[in-house]
């Protein structure tokens, strides 16, 4: 690293704007007192200013501008390329770059993990990292590492048009976790990836609330595509003709669907769909569509499908017949005890139920297969250690923030059952190993008191007692369980418990509807869940019938899709897993990932509920600072020592800063050798010995020590 005369006085400048007033503090670990009130002003001066970022020692706080900043573009990231986190003001790219030095130098895994609630600026946080990461790396242009980034970036756009959807609170809100490995060999450059979702909010594909939107994708194909391939698909161009995209059709959209269209379609050619499989995915939206426009009559005894016209659409595009989809929308295939196999019909509301969760496993399946031959193409290949050196990663998660809504259901609790997770990491990652890292080197340490939410987590997910236990027990049973008997056991079990509010408890509590709601104490709040749906969409009924259709089908990707098609109604005896089970063990998964890394915090904070750039809503940033942990947050990094690093390490970094170390040294041990080195600059003050790591309390006396040695090397 050089710094030539430039990046002096940016660094002069970024030193004056850690020290100065008229921005507020660049890193709230500078504030006078850690009062939330300080904390809260700070943040608001500095969103004012237009500051959106600020520092927590190694942690990004962003507020969402809600407008375009000037602050990304080539030269910023020229301005923050292999330099020391202190030595720009704070920003995205500062932690991109030091999650990127810590996996180049140090050849760690690294990840970053970004959260917030919807629409605080997390996914937009995600992509700025991403393109700076591209930018940084493979400075010879190598074709091969420049067509990984390519795709890479591509990939983005692919899953935005058929994972984000407007809502209410964000206009491409993504409706689905990610988290994305970004592989890179011994040269720093990215060789391939691996993309991860979670829990895609499929409900959505036929209900919406009032004002938002379907996924993106039927929007973009409808007003996208051209006339031939849409009367190929026997759809017209108006979303309001289709019951699954009406509510939507009506909402403006600051989006162009139809250019975005374009541009999905070409980033689906350069990630390598072929024109087949494109083909394939407007045919699974357009039965989508067609399937939502399906209605049932009956009468009284037989129910039939209302116009034989969608169905015969249907078969075409499923490259299915167009009896076998009456029949599986019709009837259900079940053995009886005395091991035959007859058809029993549907009620009218049976054959609509089990339409609309056709519709929803297809849309569902769709993006996993999306997803899976994205990862196919980006995956590394012909990767070889011995040849190649060790393969870094560094993870990039943008997830769902925890959710309190008016009305809270299955899908918000899984959502905050992810966050306690995650939170219940950042405490064991950032405050519990800090603190026992000090004990174990011996440092004076003051001990934190901070909520240790595993509680919390236990609630939810331990086996045989916990909420996702008892769902499934009941939900062995539904038919016979219902919502409301799930709910009485979850009381009987779980009243005692310090975070979980059972009706019985309170009947006289007017906020808590008395015979459906249970509330559980989160680390961020209270949420009241209306039980009411939880079993049905925990189960996630979906009749084997549809399953077997669609293996049958002649279309390759649909048949791809629905492996387990393939087993005959006599072979089907395993359940398939809960959508809670299946859940919680995609969440257990991503948290053993982000546990070996070394983990980068950027933490969101949106403004205000209506999207304006000028509004700072101080009750609503002070709840998100709380139950972001932002204090405990400083409190912690200010208690102790923001850097550390191994004696050998410090030593041959800034030997040379130091006559008594440079080129060799004397002393009997390098914990010595490094003293000469502090006692030489005067930073006595700013460290402490641990017995194997030198631990800096503040960023200056580092940041002279690079600059020493810039100017040296
Ligand atoms: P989240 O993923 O947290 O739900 P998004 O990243 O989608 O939120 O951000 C919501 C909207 O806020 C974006 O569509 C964009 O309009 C605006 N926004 C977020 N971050 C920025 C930013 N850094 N600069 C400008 N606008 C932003
Ligand atoms: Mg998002």
């Amino acid at each position: 690293m050089i710094l030539n005369g430039e990046g002096s006085v940016s660094a002069h400048l970024a030193m004056a704007e850690l020290e100065g007033l008229e921005f507020g503090k660049s890193d709230f670990v500078l504030l006078d007192e850690v009062t939330m009130e300080q904390f809260m002003e700070n943040l608001k001066l500095r969103f004012q200013k237009g500051r959106i970022y600020t520092f927590i020692g190694e942690v990004v706080v962003s507020v969402n501008p809600y407008e375009q900043m000037d602050i990304y573009s080539k030269e910023t990231i020229e301005a923050y390329r292999g330099r020391e986190l202190y030595e720009n003001p704070p920003h995205l790219f500062a932690v991109a770059d030091a999650a990127y030095k810590a996996m180049k130098r140090r050849a760690k895994d690294t990840c970053i993990v970004i959260s917030g609630e919807s629409g605080a600026g997390k996914t937009e946080a995600s992509k700025y990292i991403m393109q700076y990461i591209a930018a940084i790396t493979n400075p010879s242009q190598r074709a091969e590492v420049e067509s990984v980034k390519n795709m890479l970036l591509k990939s983005n756009c692919v899953l935005e048009a058929f994972g984000n959807a407007k809502t209410n609170r964000n206009d491409n809100s993504s409706r689905f976790g990610k988290y994305m490995d970004i592989n890179f060999n011994f040269n720093g450059d990215p060789t391939g990836g691996h993309i991860n979702n979670y829990l895609l909010e499929k409900s959505r594909v036929m209900k919406q609330q009032g004002g938002e939107r379907n996924f993106h994708s039927f929007y973009q194909m409808l007003r996208g595509s051209s006339k031939d391939l849409l009367e190929s698909l026997h759809l017209e161009k108006d979303a309001a003709v289709y019951t699954y995209t009406r509510e939507g059709a009506a909402s403006s959209t600051s989006s162009n669907d139809s250019s975005n269209h374009k541009a999905v379609l070409s980033a689906l050619k350069v990630i390598g769909f072929t024109a087949e499989e494109i083909n394939s995915i407007y045919k699974i939206l357009g039965t989508i569509l067609h399937l939502g426009n399906l209605e049932f009559e009956s009468d009284g005894e037989n129910v039939q499908v209302a116009g034989v016209e969608l169905v015969n659409h249907i078969a075409a595009l499923t490259r299915t017949k167009p009896d076998d989809i009456s029949k599986t929308l019709l009837f259900r295939t079940v053995a009886t005890g005395g091991g035959e196999v007859i058809a029993k019909g549907h009620s009218e509301q049976e054959a609509s139920f089990g339409k609309d969760a056709f519709a929803k496993a297809m849309y569902e399946r769709l993006f996993g297969w999306i997803v899976s031959r994205i990862n196919s193409v980006i995956e590394v290949k012909n990767y070889n250690p011995m040849l190649h050196g060790k393969n870094t990663v560094i993870g990039v998660l943008d997830i769902y923030g925890f959710e309190i809504f008016d009305n809270n259901s299955f899908e918000q609790f899984c959502i905050n059952y992810c966050n306690e997770k995650l939170q219940q990491l950042f405490v064991e990652l950032i405050l519990r190993q800090e603190q026992e890292e000090y004990k174990r080197e011996g440092i004076t340490w003051q001990h934190i008191e901070y909520f240790n939410n595993q509680i919390i987590v236990d609630l939810v997910e331990q086996p045989h007692k916990g909420i996702i236990s008892i769902l499934d027990e009941a939900c062995l049973n539904v038919g016979k369980v219902t919502d409301i008997m799930c709910l009485e056991s979850m009381d009987t079990k779980l009243g005692q418990h310090p975070h979980y509010t059972s009706r019985k408890l309170c009947p006289t509590d007017k906020s808590m509807e008395f015979h459906r709601d249970f509330r559980i104490r989160h680390y961020a709040g209270d949420v009241t869940y209306s039980v009411e749906g939880f079993l049905d969409k925990n189960k996630d009924p979906l009749f084997q019938d549809f399953k077997r259709l669609m293996y049958n089908s002649e279309d390759p990707v649909l048949k791809e899709m629905w492996p387990e098609g393939q087993l005959s109604i006599t072979e089907v005896t395993k359940r398939p897993l809960t959508a809670a089970m299946l859940f919680k063990n995609s969440i257990i998964a991503l948290v053993d990932k982000l546990a070996c890394k070394e983990p980068y915090y950027v933490r969101c904070v949106k403004p205000n509920e209506v999207k304006s750039p000028m509004l700072f809503d101080d009750g609503r940033c002070q709840h998100q600072v709380a139950y972001l942990g932002l204090l405990e947050n400083v409190r912690v990094r200010r208690a102790g020592f923001a850097y550390r690093q191994p004696y050998a390490r410090f030593l041959q970094r800034y030997k040379m800063t130091c006559e008594y170390t440079w080129p060799n040294h004397l002393m009997a041990t390098d914990r010595e050798a490094v003293k000469a080195i502090i006692d030489h600059h005067g930073f006595q003050g700013d460290v402490a010995y641990g017995h194997t790591k030198l631990f800096v309390r503040t960023p200056r006396s580092l940041f002279t020590l690079e600059q020493e040695r810039a100017a040296l090397i």
